[in-house]
């Protein structure tokens, strides 16, 4: 097929720039650190953390994984990222989401010290963002346009649907659509008439969580796909929010799942765990 974005082999070459570049800094004394914090038992969450340290190990990066049980307080993490923040050693925090619904999530976030916040979620980030001074863009909204860069696809004066608006991705992937000069529709679960709003995009960016759900009938002829959508079904498949085989028949271009968002997703969390590194030395230098 000849539309297909495709996120895994760009992903790989991002990467293959960000390890030189890393090599580079290394020979100034920096090394480049990610602390991640994992709590509770998703398996989900366990898998992703896996992918980054991976990432990680690869590109020459430093990661520690500080795994947590589920019945853990939030004053433990809040400490710990108290401990985080004030480490010089550390240039990332990440905490892997959701945490168990006895903790504040939003309360842990905004401990997170900016300069470290390579998931760009603190309050600080996404107001960077939203007052055009982006400082760490979240990952997978910047994995998107970095895509969508690569392949060439023209933003400006488009037409782009997104469908679902959560702050980790529907909210900051409008915002950069918008600051390429896209017309921005956001649709959400109470949205009316979804099929005929998103059949008028001419690129549409799906975050909902709900396997296959758009249709070839929902789309127009020639639109611009990009889904970020990632369902495990009961065989361990995973499975986007677009009904790839049929709706791939009439897209100029569309991201598959898996290989498509998902590794963008751990190279710009590379990419932004670089930037940090970078902040960090210029902070303490
Ligand atoms: P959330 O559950 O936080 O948000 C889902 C959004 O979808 C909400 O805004 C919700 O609307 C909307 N929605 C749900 N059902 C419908 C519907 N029937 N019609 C229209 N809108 C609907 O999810 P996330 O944004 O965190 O994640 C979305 C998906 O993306 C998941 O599958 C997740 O696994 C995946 N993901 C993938 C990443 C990657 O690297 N590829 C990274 C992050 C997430 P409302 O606000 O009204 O409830």
């Amino acid at each position: 097929m000849d539309n297909i974005l495709d996120g895994k082999k760009l992903a790989y070459s991002i990467k293959e720039n960000l390890k030189e570049e890393i090599e580079n800094l290394k020979k100034r004394g920096i090394t480049p650190s990610l602390s991640v914090i994992l709590v509770g038992e998703n398996k989900a969450s366990h898998k992703y953390v896996s992918f980054k340290e991976k990432a990680c190990k690869e590109l020459g990066i430093e990661s520690s994984v500080f795994k947590f049980p589920e019945n853990t307080t939030e004053e433990e993490l809040l400490g710990l990222i108290y401990n985080l923040n004030k480490d010089k050693r550390v240039n990332g925090i990440l905490v892997q989401l959701p945490l168990p619904k006895h903790i504040d999530q939003k309360k842990v976030l905004q401990s997170i010290d900016p300069l470290k916040d390579v998931d760009g979620f603190t309050p600080y980030c996404l107001g960077r963002l939203l007052t055009d001074n982006p400082l760490f863009i979240p990952c997978t909204p910047k994995g998107v346009i970095k895509m969508l860069d690569a392949y060439r696809v023209n933003i400006e004066g488009m037409h782009a649907v997104m469908v679902g608006r959560s702050v980790i991705v529907g909210k900051p992937l409008s915002l950069l659509l918008l600051r390429k000069n896209a017309t921005v529709t956001i649709c959400h679960s109470k949205t009316e008439n979804l099929g005929h709003i998103t059949s008028k995009a001419d690129i549409l960016c799906v975050a909902i969580g709900k396997e296959r759900f758009i249709k070839s009938s929902m789309i127009k002829e020639g639109a611009v796909i990009i889904d970020i959508g990632i369902n495990v079904a009961s065989n361990g498949k995973v499975i986007g929010d677009v009904d790839f085989d049929e709706v791939s028949k009439k897209a100029r271009w569309i991201t598959p799942v898996p290989g498509g968002v998902g590794p963008m997703t751990i190279a710009m969390l590379m990419e932004n765990t670089l930037q940090a590194a970078k902040l960090q030395a210029e902070r303490f230098e």
